[in-house]
């Protein structure tokens, strides 16, 4: 049996009390999964790690979760793919695709005659329409560092954004930022009615035991205000600050020297940084349009035009 065959005629059976491991494998799309079928009935909750291959804390918060849950504590279904972007995971590669170099959490929700990623997402997007509750577990990229917070859609239904809201509150984060994009892996999922959420936590290309501790504690919060699991509940609930981040880029390419850090409260026209060319003369000076906390920023000296260099809100 071929093992994409296997993973979707498994979301379409009535197997119950069992936790297969695999590789999903067809044509070349290929990535590790685990399929939880708990013992009681209840919810089906998707999650993907390493749609970025170079972060690091979600895929390995995937990779221990999928070991550690059990069929016997769970109502419902969890199906984790431990890192979706397996050629760039491999080839450490910030951001892309390593056979297209396209940014797999633009091209949702996929087309199956594209590219790899394009294939990928759109295989992606079929497993999403078997879920009621799908989780995108990002980090800070290779050149990015993170203060740890949640993204929910804003794009879908009123209802669907609800339920994205109130998950969100469930995780110990103290903030959830709106997003407004489209082609995203979570976003699209809302867009065709399905909840979800991208949590952000760890960066620069490393993890650590206390980020991945943090990361698997938020998702058994959020499994289990999905009643997909038995407590801990709680989580950062009504202190949680919600916002509509501002999205810095450079205009430029050239050297970039943040004034700011992960976490840090900023005031409108606070210096966040400033580009300057090869040879050490500014470029550009930016300033805060608002106050704001920073929740991701570029770190690597190098920057290009209509990049990110800072997130706030
Ligand atoms: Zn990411």
């Amino acid at each position: 049996m071929r093992h994409e065959e296997s993973l979707f005629s498994l979301l379409e059976s009535s197997v119950v009390g069992e936790k297969r491991a695999f590789i999903f494998n067809v044509d070349d799309i290929r990535f590790p999964v685990t399929f939880l079928a708990g013992a009681r009935p209840g919810k089906t909750v998707l999650l993907t790690a390493g749609v970025h291959g170079c972060e690091y804390c979600g895929v390995q918060a995937a990779v221990e979760l999928a070991e550690s849950l059990r069929p016997e504590e769970t109502a419902g279904r969890i199906v984790i793919v431990h890192a979706a972007n397996l050629s760039g995971f491999r080839e450490r590669l910030p951001a892309v695709v390593a056979e297209d170099g396209k940014n797999l959490n633009r091209v949702f929700p996929g087309d199956a005659s594209g590219t790899l990623a394009d294939r990928l997402a759109h295989c992606l997007s079929r497993l999403q329409r078997h879920a009621d509750f799908y989780v995108d577990m990002h980090g800070g990229d290779l050149h990015e560092a993170m203060f740890p917070f949640v993204f929910f859609p804003g794009v879908g239904a009123p209802e669907v954004t609800e339920a994205a809201r109130q998950a969100a509150r469930a995780l110990n984060v103290s903030v959830r930022a709106r997003s407004s994009a489209t082609s995203g892996a979570y976003n699209s999922a809302a867009l065709r009615g399905v909840p979800s959420l991208l949590v952000e936590r760890g960066g620069l290309g490393v993890w650590s035991r206390e980020e991945v501790d943090a990361y698997k504690d938020d998702i058994r919060r959020l499994l289990a205000h999905l009643g997909v699991l038995e407590g801990p509940g709680g989580g950062a609930g009504e202190s949680q600050r919600e916002t509509t981040p501002t999205y810095l880029e450079s205009q430029e390419e050239g050297c970039w020297y943040p004034a700011v850090k992960p976490g840090l409260e900023v005031e409108r026209n606070a210096v966040l940084g400033e580009v300057r060319d090869l040879f050490g003369r500014r470029l550009r000076v930016h300033c805060a349009e608002r106050p704001g906390t920073i929740l991701y920023m570029t770190v690597s000296l190098s920057v290009k035009a209509g990049t990110p260099l800072v997130a706030y809100g």
